[in-house]
Protein backbone atom coordinates (compact mmCIF):
# COMPACT_ATOMS: atom_id res chain seq x y z
CA UNK A 1 0.00 0.00 0.00
CA UNK A 2 1.47 3.58 -0.94
CA UNK A 3 0.96 6.20 1.37
CA UNK A 4 -0.09 9.58 -0.74
CA UNK A 5 -0.30 12.93 0.51
CA UNK A 6 -1.49 15.67 -2.47
CA UNK A 7 -0.80 19.24 -2.39
CA UNK A 8 -3.52 20.87 -4.61
CA UNK A 9 -6.22 17.93 -4.52
CA UNK A 10 -9.10 20.16 -6.06
CA UNK A 11 -7.28 21.04 -8.79
CA UNK A 12 -7.03 19.54 -12.03
CA UNK A 13 -3.84 17.26 -12.05
CA UNK A 14 -5.11 17.07 -7.76
CA UNK A 15 -8.33 15.69 -9.19
CA UNK A 16 -7.60 13.24 -11.76
CA UNK A 17 -5.01 11.62 -9.11
CA UNK A 18 -7.43 10.98 -6.35
CA UNK A 19 -9.63 9.62 -9.78
CA UNK A 20 -6.57 7.46 -10.65
CA UNK A 21 -6.29 6.19 -7.01
CA UNK A 22 -9.46 5.54 -6.62
CA UNK A 23 -9.74 3.10 -9.96
CA UNK A 24 -6.95 0.85 -7.63
CA UNK A 25 -8.95 0.19 -4.19
CA UNK A 26 -6.31 -1.34 -1.53
CA UNK A 27 -3.27 -0.08 -3.60
CA UNK A 28 -3.44 3.60 -1.92
CA UNK A 29 -3.95 5.69 1.08
CA UNK A 30 -4.35 8.66 1.35
CA UNK A 31 -2.33 10.48 4.30
CA UNK A 32 -3.29 14.28 3.47
CA UNK A 33 -5.25 16.83 1.22
CA UNK A 34 -4.31 20.40 0.84
CA UNK A 35 -6.03 22.48 -1.21
CA UNK A 36 -7.16 26.39 -1.47
CA UNK A 37 -10.34 27.74 -1.49
CA UNK A 38 -12.83 25.09 -2.33
CA UNK A 39 -14.48 23.71 0.98
CA UNK A 40 -17.22 21.89 -0.58
CA UNK A 41 -14.65 19.74 -2.42
CA UNK A 42 -12.10 19.18 -0.30
CA UNK A 43 -14.64 18.13 2.08
CA UNK A 44 -16.38 15.76 -0.27
CA UNK A 45 -12.96 14.48 -0.97
CA UNK A 46 -11.82 14.09 2.95
CA UNK A 47 -15.66 12.38 3.27
CA UNK A 48 -14.38 9.45 0.70
CA UNK A 49 -10.25 9.38 0.92
CA UNK A 50 -10.34 9.88 4.82
CA UNK A 51 -7.01 11.67 4.95
CA UNK A 52 -5.64 12.18 8.60
CA UNK A 53 -4.68 15.84 7.48
CA UNK A 54 -6.55 18.49 5.52
CA UNK A 55 -5.04 22.25 4.93
CA UNK A 56 -6.56 25.44 3.04
CA UNK A 57 -5.62 27.99 2.00
CA UNK A 58 -6.17 30.48 4.81
CA UNK A 59 -6.98 30.49 8.74
CA UNK A 60 -10.37 31.53 8.10
CA UNK A 61 -11.50 28.70 6.02
CA UNK A 62 -9.63 26.60 8.48
CA UNK A 63 -12.38 27.54 10.70
CA UNK A 64 -14.99 27.01 8.24
CA UNK A 65 -14.06 23.73 6.91
CA UNK A 66 -13.40 22.07 10.85
CA UNK A 67 -17.18 21.31 11.05
CA UNK A 68 -17.24 19.45 8.01
CA UNK A 69 -14.70 16.80 8.03
CA UNK A 70 -14.67 13.32 9.76
CA UNK A 71 -14.02 13.11 13.34
CA UNK A 72 -10.33 13.48 13.89
CA UNK A 73 -9.04 15.21 11.25
CA UNK A 74 -7.25 17.73 11.71
CA UNK A 75 -7.33 21.00 9.92
CA UNK A 76 -4.13 23.31 9.09
CA UNK A 77 -3.98 26.02 7.06
CA UNK A 78 -1.55 28.27 4.78
CA UNK A 79 1.90 27.97 3.60
CA UNK A 80 2.51 26.17 6.96
CA UNK A 81 -0.34 23.85 6.30
CA UNK A 82 1.27 22.76 3.09
CA UNK A 83 4.34 22.30 4.76
CA UNK A 84 2.81 20.02 7.41
CA UNK A 85 0.58 18.02 4.51
CA UNK A 86 3.70 17.70 2.30
CA UNK A 87 6.16 16.60 5.09
CA UNK A 88 4.76 15.82 8.59
CA UNK A 89 2.59 12.66 7.60
CA UNK A 90 3.33 8.73 7.29
CA UNK A 91 3.10 9.35 3.53
CA UNK A 92 5.88 7.81 1.34
CA UNK A 93 4.72 9.66 -1.48
CA UNK A 94 3.70 13.55 -2.36
CA UNK A 95 1.78 14.68 -5.59
CA UNK A 96 2.66 18.45 -6.45
CA UNK A 97 -0.40 20.08 -7.75
CA UNK A 98 -0.39 23.11 -6.95
CA UNK A 99 0.04 26.24 -8.96
CA UNK A 100 3.26 28.18 -8.86
CA UNK A 101 6.44 28.96 -7.19
CA UNK A 102 4.28 28.63 -3.56
CA UNK A 103 4.82 24.65 -4.07
CA UNK A 104 9.21 25.38 -3.50
CA UNK A 105 8.92 25.02 0.47
CA UNK A 106 6.15 22.56 0.71
CA UNK A 107 7.86 20.36 -2.37
CA UNK A 108 11.57 21.16 -0.31
CA UNK A 109 10.17 19.84 2.83
CA UNK A 110 8.64 16.68 1.53
CA UNK A 111 12.25 15.75 -0.08
CA UNK A 112 14.18 16.40 3.11
CA UNK A 113 11.98 14.20 4.92
CA UNK A 114 12.66 11.22 2.34
CA UNK A 115 9.38 11.43 0.69
CA UNK A 116 9.28 10.22 -3.32
CA UNK A 117 7.51 13.27 -5.07
CA UNK A 118 4.90 12.71 -8.37
CA UNK A 119 5.88 16.53 -9.84
CA UNK A 120 3.30 18.51 -11.31
CA UNK A 121 4.33 21.75 -10.32
CA UNK A 122 6.74 22.80 -12.46
CA UNK A 123 7.05 26.20 -11.53
CA UNK A 124 9.32 24.66 -8.33
CA UNK A 125 12.04 23.29 -10.51
CA UNK A 126 11.53 26.71 -12.97
CA UNK A 127 12.27 28.84 -10.06
CA UNK A 128 14.65 26.46 -7.50
CA UNK A 129 15.99 23.69 -9.43
CA UNK A 130 19.08 23.47 -8.27
CA UNK A 131 17.74 23.19 -4.94
CA UNK A 132 15.15 21.09 -5.65
CA UNK A 133 17.02 18.39 -7.83
CA UNK A 134 20.51 19.07 -5.60
CA UNK A 135 18.35 17.94 -2.20
CA UNK A 136 16.60 14.63 -3.95
CA UNK A 137 19.66 13.37 -4.37
CA UNK A 138 21.19 14.07 -1.56
CA UNK A 139 18.33 12.67 0.28
CA UNK A 140 17.88 9.57 -2.64
CA UNK A 141 14.54 10.96 -3.14
CA UNK A 142 12.90 10.16 -6.64
CA UNK A 143 11.12 13.14 -8.72
CA UNK A 144 9.14 11.52 -10.68
CA UNK A 145 7.43 13.76 -13.52
CA UNK A 146 3.75 13.89 -13.68
CA UNK A 147 4.21 16.56 -16.72
CA UNK A 148 2.89 14.73 -19.82
CA UNK A 149 5.94 15.89 -21.81
CA UNK A 150 8.38 14.60 -19.11
CA UNK A 151 7.08 11.63 -18.36
CA UNK A 152 7.22 10.65 -21.92
CA UNK A 153 10.84 11.59 -21.88
CA UNK A 154 11.02 9.61 -18.60
CA UNK A 155 9.59 6.51 -20.77
CA UNK A 156 11.69 7.19 -23.57
CA UNK A 157 14.92 6.95 -21.22
CA UNK A 158 13.97 4.06 -19.52
CA UNK A 159 17.44 2.13 -18.71
CA UNK A 160 19.07 4.10 -21.71
CA UNK A 161 22.93 6.17 -21.18
CA UNK A 162 21.81 9.60 -20.70
CA UNK A 163 25.20 10.22 -21.99
CA UNK A 164 24.48 8.63 -25.18
CA UNK A 165 21.31 11.41 -25.87
CA UNK A 166 21.46 13.75 -28.85
CA UNK A 167 18.27 16.14 -27.97
CA UNK A 168 15.02 15.83 -25.85
CA UNK A 169 12.58 17.07 -28.01
CA UNK A 170 9.63 18.57 -26.72
CA UNK A 171 5.75 19.03 -28.62
CA UNK A 172 3.59 21.95 -27.77
CA UNK A 173 -0.01 21.79 -29.14
CA UNK A 174 0.63 25.68 -29.82
CA UNK A 175 -2.36 26.62 -27.23
CA UNK A 176 -5.79 28.33 -27.71
CA UNK A 177 -3.85 30.17 -30.42
CA UNK A 178 -1.81 28.55 -32.43
CA UNK A 179 -3.47 29.71 -35.66
CA UNK A 180 -3.61 33.10 -34.94
CA UNK A 181 -1.33 35.68 -35.89
CA UNK A 182 0.56 38.44 -33.58
CA UNK A 183 -1.84 40.96 -34.88
CA UNK A 184 -4.49 39.22 -34.21
CA UNK A 185 -3.88 38.67 -30.64
CA UNK A 186 -3.77 42.63 -29.35
CA UNK A 187 -7.41 42.04 -28.44
CA UNK A 188 -8.07 38.81 -27.73
CA UNK A 189 -10.25 37.76 -24.64
CA UNK A 190 -9.72 35.90 -21.15
CA UNK A 191 -12.47 33.75 -22.43
CA UNK A 192 -10.89 33.00 -25.65
CA UNK A 193 -7.46 32.53 -23.87
CA UNK A 194 -8.97 29.76 -21.95
CA UNK A 195 -10.03 27.64 -24.57
CA UNK A 196 -7.64 24.91 -25.11
CA UNK A 197 -7.54 22.72 -28.00
CA UNK A 198 -6.76 19.29 -26.30
CA UNK A 199 -6.66 19.45 -22.50
CA UNK A 200 -8.71 20.67 -20.00
CA UNK A 201 -6.74 22.33 -17.18
CA UNK A 202 -6.54 24.89 -14.50
CA UNK A 203 -7.00 28.51 -15.63
CA UNK A 204 -3.12 29.34 -14.91
CA UNK A 205 -1.21 26.29 -17.16
CA UNK A 206 -4.35 27.15 -20.61
CA UNK A 207 -2.83 31.05 -20.37
CA UNK A 208 0.68 29.83 -20.16
CA UNK A 209 -0.20 27.39 -23.26
CA UNK A 210 -1.35 30.40 -25.38
CA UNK A 211 1.32 32.21 -24.41
CA UNK A 212 4.02 29.64 -24.75
CA UNK A 213 5.33 30.03 -21.71
CA UNK A 214 4.24 27.04 -20.20
CA UNK A 215 6.71 25.43 -22.79
CA UNK A 216 8.89 27.47 -21.94
CA UNK A 217 8.80 26.43 -17.77
CA UNK A 218 8.67 22.71 -19.36
CA UNK A 219 11.84 23.28 -21.05
CA UNK A 220 13.36 24.48 -17.88
CA UNK A 221 11.87 21.48 -16.53
CA UNK A 222 13.27 19.48 -18.60
CA UNK A 223 17.22 20.73 -18.03
CA UNK A 224 16.94 19.86 -14.30
CA UNK A 225 14.89 16.49 -14.59
CA UNK A 226 16.99 14.90 -17.24
CA UNK A 227 20.33 17.11 -16.77
CA UNK A 228 20.67 17.86 -20.68
CA UNK A 229 21.85 21.24 -21.38
CA UNK A 230 19.45 24.19 -23.12
CA UNK A 231 21.22 23.35 -26.53
CA UNK A 232 19.85 19.97 -26.49
CA UNK A 233 16.83 20.55 -25.80
CA UNK A 234 14.26 21.51 -29.37
CA UNK A 235 10.56 22.36 -29.19
CA UNK A 236 8.33 22.06 -32.27
CA UNK A 237 4.93 22.46 -33.06
CA UNK A 238 2.25 19.08 -32.65
CA UNK A 239 -1.25 20.24 -32.94
CA UNK A 240 -2.80 16.78 -32.09
CA UNK A 241 -0.93 16.27 -28.98
CA UNK A 242 -0.35 12.30 -29.60
CA UNK A 243 3.02 12.26 -29.69
CA UNK A 244 4.07 13.57 -25.96
CA UNK A 245 7.64 14.47 -26.42
CA UNK A 246 10.62 12.41 -27.93
CA UNK A 247 14.28 11.61 -27.04
CA UNK A 248 16.71 11.06 -29.82
CA UNK A 249 19.82 8.80 -29.19
CA UNK A 250 23.40 9.48 -30.56
CA UNK A 251 23.04 6.69 -33.41
CA UNK A 252 19.97 8.74 -34.84
CA UNK A 253 17.09 6.14 -32.91
CA UNK A 254 14.37 8.08 -32.35
CA UNK A 255 12.30 6.91 -29.66
CA UNK A 256 8.80 8.68 -28.44
CA UNK A 257 6.07 7.89 -26.42
CA UNK A 258 2.22 8.23 -27.77
CA UNK A 259 -1.32 8.38 -26.42
CA UNK A 260 -4.49 9.80 -26.47
CA UNK A 261 -4.00 13.40 -24.72
CA UNK A 262 -5.28 12.27 -20.78
CA UNK A 263 -3.53 12.94 -18.02
CA UNK A 264 -4.19 10.47 -16.02
CA UNK A 265 -1.71 7.92 -17.70
CA UNK A 266 1.45 10.53 -16.30
CA UNK A 267 -0.37 10.93 -13.54
CA UNK A 268 -0.84 6.97 -12.73
CA UNK A 269 2.75 6.12 -14.58
CA UNK A 270 4.46 8.67 -11.62
CA UNK A 271 2.50 7.17 -8.85
CA UNK A 272 2.91 3.08 -10.20
CA UNK A 273 6.45 3.34 -11.30
CA UNK A 274 7.66 1.11 -12.74
CA UNK A 275 4.85 -0.87 -12.80
CA UNK A 276 2.18 -0.04 -15.08
CA UNK A 277 -1.53 -1.01 -14.69
CA UNK A 278 -4.76 -0.73 -16.52
CA UNK A 279 -6.48 2.97 -16.78
CA UNK A 280 -10.11 3.70 -18.07
CA UNK A 281 -8.11 5.70 -20.73
CA UNK A 282 -8.92 5.52 -24.36
CA UNK A 283 -6.88 3.86 -26.22
CA UNK A 284 -4.69 5.34 -29.48
CA UNK A 285 -5.90 3.64 -32.72
CA UNK A 286 -3.83 5.58 -34.98
CA UNK A 287 -5.25 3.93 -38.25
CA UNK A 288 -8.66 6.17 -37.13
CA UNK A 289 -6.51 9.54 -36.91
CA UNK A 290 -4.33 8.54 -40.40
CA UNK A 291 -2.31 11.48 -40.03
CA UNK A 292 -0.06 13.61 -37.25
CA UNK A 293 1.52 17.12 -37.82
CA UNK A 294 4.56 18.60 -36.86
CA UNK A 295 6.05 22.11 -37.58
CA UNK A 296 9.32 24.19 -36.79
CA UNK A 297 8.74 26.89 -33.39
CA UNK A 298 8.36 30.31 -34.63
CA UNK A 299 10.64 32.15 -31.64
CA UNK A 300 9.06 35.90 -33.11
CA UNK A 301 5.51 34.53 -33.26
CA UNK A 302 6.24 32.73 -29.80
CA UNK A 303 8.79 35.20 -27.87
CA UNK A 304 7.72 33.97 -24.48
CA UNK A 305 9.37 30.63 -25.22
CA UNK A 306 12.98 32.53 -26.47
CA UNK A 307 12.81 34.32 -23.00
CA UNK A 308 12.80 30.90 -21.34
CA UNK A 309 15.55 29.59 -23.24
CA UNK A 310 17.39 32.61 -22.15
CA UNK A 311 17.07 32.87 -18.73
CA UNK A 312 17.34 29.58 -18.47
CA UNK A 313 20.81 29.70 -19.86
CA UNK A 314 21.88 32.83 -17.97
CA UNK A 315 20.51 30.74 -15.16
CA UNK A 316 20.27 31.10 -11.28
CA UNK A 317 17.80 33.54 -10.01
CA UNK A 318 17.19 34.72 -14.04
CA UNK A 319 14.44 31.76 -14.43
CA UNK A 320 12.94 32.53 -10.67
CA UNK A 321 12.36 35.70 -11.98
CA UNK A 322 11.11 34.38 -15.36
CA UNK A 323 8.66 32.16 -13.49
CA UNK A 324 7.77 34.76 -10.82
CA UNK A 325 6.96 37.75 -13.64
CA UNK A 326 5.10 35.34 -15.32
CA UNK A 327 2.79 34.28 -12.54
CA UNK A 328 2.30 37.94 -11.69
CA UNK A 329 1.40 38.87 -15.59
CA UNK A 330 -0.92 35.85 -15.70
CA UNK A 331 -2.54 36.66 -12.75
CA UNK A 332 -3.42 40.58 -14.14
CA UNK A 333 -4.30 39.35 -17.47
CA UNK A 334 -7.24 37.05 -15.28
CA UNK A 335 -8.47 39.94 -13.59
CA UNK A 336 -8.93 41.87 -16.64
CA UNK A 337 -6.44 44.28 -15.39
CA UNK A 338 -3.47 43.41 -18.63
CA UNK A 339 -4.17 42.93 -22.45
CA UNK A 340 -2.94 39.16 -23.27
CA UNK A 341 0.61 40.69 -25.06
CA UNK A 342 0.93 43.02 -21.99
CA UNK A 343 1.93 39.29 -20.68
CA UNK A 344 4.98 39.10 -22.83
CA UNK A 345 5.85 42.54 -22.12
CA UNK A 346 5.99 42.03 -18.34
CA UNK A 347 7.62 39.67 -18.23
CA UNK A 348 10.52 40.63 -20.80
CA UNK A 349 10.90 44.51 -18.65
CA UNK A 350 10.88 42.37 -15.28
CA UNK A 351 13.62 40.14 -16.61
CA UNK A 352 15.29 43.23 -18.26
CA UNK A 353 15.49 44.49 -14.88
CA UNK A 354 16.87 42.21 -12.75
CA UNK A 355 20.52 41.39 -11.70
CA UNK A 356 20.67 37.42 -11.67
CA UNK A 357 22.35 35.85 -9.28
CA UNK A 358 24.57 32.30 -9.84
CA UNK A 359 23.62 29.26 -7.74
CA UNK A 360 21.31 30.98 -5.16
CA UNK A 361 20.51 30.08 -1.70
CA UNK A 362 16.85 29.38 -1.00
CA UNK A 363 16.59 32.96 0.76
CA UNK A 364 18.18 34.43 -2.09
CA UNK A 365 15.54 32.98 -4.54
CA UNK A 366 12.85 33.99 -2.25
CA UNK A 367 13.76 37.47 -2.27
CA UNK A 368 14.48 37.27 -5.99
CA UNK A 369 10.87 36.26 -6.52
CA UNK A 370 9.25 38.84 -4.33
CA UNK A 371 11.01 41.41 -6.45
CA UNK A 372 9.69 40.33 -9.56
CA UNK A 373 6.00 39.88 -8.32
CA UNK A 374 6.25 43.97 -6.48
CA UNK A 375 7.75 45.01 -9.91
CA UNK A 376 5.18 43.05 -11.90
CA UNK A 377 2.67 44.21 -10.04
CA UNK A 378 3.34 47.86 -9.93
CA UNK A 379 3.71 47.37 -14.10
CA UNK A 380 1.18 49.87 -15.94
CA UNK A 381 -1.69 48.32 -16.69
CA UNK A 382 -3.76 48.81 -19.37
P1 LIG B 1 -5.50 24.08 -10.82
O1 LIG B 1 -5.61 25.56 -10.78
O2 LIG B 1 -6.55 23.30 -11.45
O3 LIG B 1 -5.32 23.54 -9.31
C1 LIG B 1 -4.48 24.15 -8.38
C2 LIG B 1 -4.65 23.55 -7.00
O4 LIG B 1 -3.86 24.33 -6.06
C3 LIG B 1 -6.08 23.60 -6.48
O5 LIG B 1 -6.31 22.46 -5.67
C4 LIG B 1 -6.07 24.85 -5.60
O6 LIG B 1 -7.07 24.81 -4.61
C5 LIG B 1 -4.70 24.76 -5.00
N1 LIG B 1 -4.25 26.04 -4.47
C6 LIG B 1 -4.28 27.24 -5.10
N2 LIG B 1 -3.85 28.20 -4.26
C7 LIG B 1 -3.53 27.59 -3.10
C8 LIG B 1 -3.05 28.02 -1.85
N3 LIG B 1 -2.78 29.32 -1.63
N4 LIG B 1 -2.84 27.12 -0.88
C9 LIG B 1 -3.10 25.81 -1.10
N5 LIG B 1 -3.57 25.32 -2.27
C10 LIG B 1 -3.78 26.22 -3.24
O7 LIG B 1 -4.07 23.77 -11.46
P2 LIG B 1 -3.64 22.48 -12.31
O8 LIG B 1 -3.97 22.72 -13.72
O9 LIG B 1 -4.07 21.25 -11.63
O10 LIG B 1 -2.04 22.60 -12.22
C11 LIG B 1 -1.31 22.22 -11.06
C12 LIG B 1 0.17 22.16 -11.41
O11 LIG B 1 0.35 21.08 -12.32
C13 LIG B 1 0.72 23.40 -12.10
O12 LIG B 1 2.04 23.61 -11.72
C14 LIG B 1 0.66 23.03 -13.57
O13 LIG B 1 1.62 23.72 -14.34
C15 LIG B 1 0.97 21.55 -13.50
N6 LIG B 1 0.45 20.77 -14.64
C16 LIG B 1 -0.88 20.71 -14.88
C17 LIG B 1 -1.38 19.99 -15.95
C18 LIG B 1 -2.86 19.86 -16.20
O14 LIG B 1 -3.25 19.11 -17.08
N7 LIG B 1 -3.70 20.55 -15.46
C19 LIG B 1 -0.50 19.32 -16.80
C20 LIG B 1 0.87 19.39 -16.53
C21 LIG B 1 1.34 20.12 -15.44
MG1 LIG C 1 3.01 19.63 -20.21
Amino acid sequence: MKRVSILGSTGSIGTQTLDVISHHPGRFAVEALAGGQNVPLLVEQAKRFRPKKVSVASKELAAEIKGQLPSGTEVLYGEEGLIEAAAGTEADYVVTAIVGSLGLRPTLAAIEAGKAIGLANKETLVSAGHLVTELAQKRGVKLLPIDSEHSAIFQCLNGEDLSRIRKITLTASGGSFRDRTRAELTHVTVEDALKHPNWSMGAKITIDSATMVNKGLEVIEAHWLFGASYDDIEVIIHPESIVHSFVEFVDHSIIAQLGNPDMRVPIQYALTYPDRLHTPTKPLDLTELGKLHFRKMDFSRFPCLKMAFDSGRSGGTATTVFNAANEVAVARFLQGEIRFLQIEEIIYETLAAHQATANPSLDEIIEADAWARQRAEAWKSL
